[in-house]
């Protein structure tokens, strides 16, 4: 029988949880727990870190679970590379739900850095504006360049004091347009974004509107994960867990 376990975080893990609800997959999902007010899903849930890989596999073999989704954020690569050592060890099988990273585009002005640290360096000495869109969890970096003004937006309200002075922030949930990002950007008179390349389309927004103002973007790469199974879509989840429908039957 098919036990699935989603690990979540992302908005397509939330499709992905209603689609597995929908057609009566026995299901858990998982989230990272650190969003305190997570958007809803239907499956029945748990929350926080497992423990390591040992603790994860410890999880696959108590709950039975022969199927593992890794929805977890692009970035989240801690995650996913204990969900690869938990599934290779237990014999779960296991998929990466995973969007395709953004291409650049002509009129993007890019500078790609490896890390937070390179991200850092990337902006200039002197006193800039900033769009930090880069999660709550990884901003200590930038008190490196306590200099500029930062614009961050942030899911829930920052719980600690930030680290540099001049700090704008916009507690909102995404997904954002086109015109409400171009209008944030401008009325905050944004010179610089620094983001992280999430791929998909409801973070996407932000990175049109800098290329329609022609501003430069330090554009962080995705972390280098293990190889694993990876489809793009809830569709081909569905498929992968046998879903009859989805196979056309
Ligand atoms: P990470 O660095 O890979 O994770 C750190 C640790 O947090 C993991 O080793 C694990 O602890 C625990 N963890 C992470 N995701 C978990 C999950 N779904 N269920 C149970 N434990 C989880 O990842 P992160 O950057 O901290 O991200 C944490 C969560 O936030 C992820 O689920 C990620 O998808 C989500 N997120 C979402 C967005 C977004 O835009 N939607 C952006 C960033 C992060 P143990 O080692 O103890 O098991």
């Amino acid at each position: 029988m098919t036990r699935a376990l989603i690990l979540g975080g992302t908005s397509d893990a939330r499709l992905l949880a209603d689609a597995v609800a929908h057609a009566g997959f026995e299901a858990t999902y998982s989230y990272g727990g650190r969003t305190r007010a997570p958007a809803t899903q239907p499956l029945p849930t748990r929350s926080g870190g497992f423990g390591g890989a040992s603790g994860l596999a410890e999880y696959i073999r108590r709950e039975k679970i022969t199927h593992v989704i890794d929805a977890t954020h692009p970035f989240a690569a801690e995650m996913s590379r204990n969900a690869v050592a938990a599934c290779a060890t237990t014999g779960a099988r296991l998929i990466a739900l995973e969007r395709a990273p953004w291409a650049k585009a002509p009129g993007d002005k890019w500078i790609e850095v490896a890390d937070l640290a390179s991200a850092v360096t990337a902006l200039p000495l002197t006193r800039t504006r900033v769009f930090l869109a880069i999660g709550r969890q990884h901003i200590a970096a930038f008190g490196a360049k306590p200099q500029h003004a930062y614009t961050l937006r942030f899911v829930d309200p920052p719980g600690e004091p930030l680290p540099f002075p001049d700090a704008d922030v916009i507690v909102s949930r995404g997904p954002f347009a086109f015109e409400s990002e171009l209008d944030m950007m401008r009325s905050r008179r944004i010179e610089w974004i620094v983001a992280r390349n999430s791929g998909g389309e409801g973070a996407r927004a932000k990175i049109d509107a800098a290329r329609e103002l022609g501003l430069p973007v330090v554009m962080l790469k995705r972390p280098e994960l293990p190889d694993r199974p990876r489809v793009e879509s809830v569709a081909e989840v569905m498929q992968w867990l046998g879903h009859r429908a989805c196979l056309g039957a």
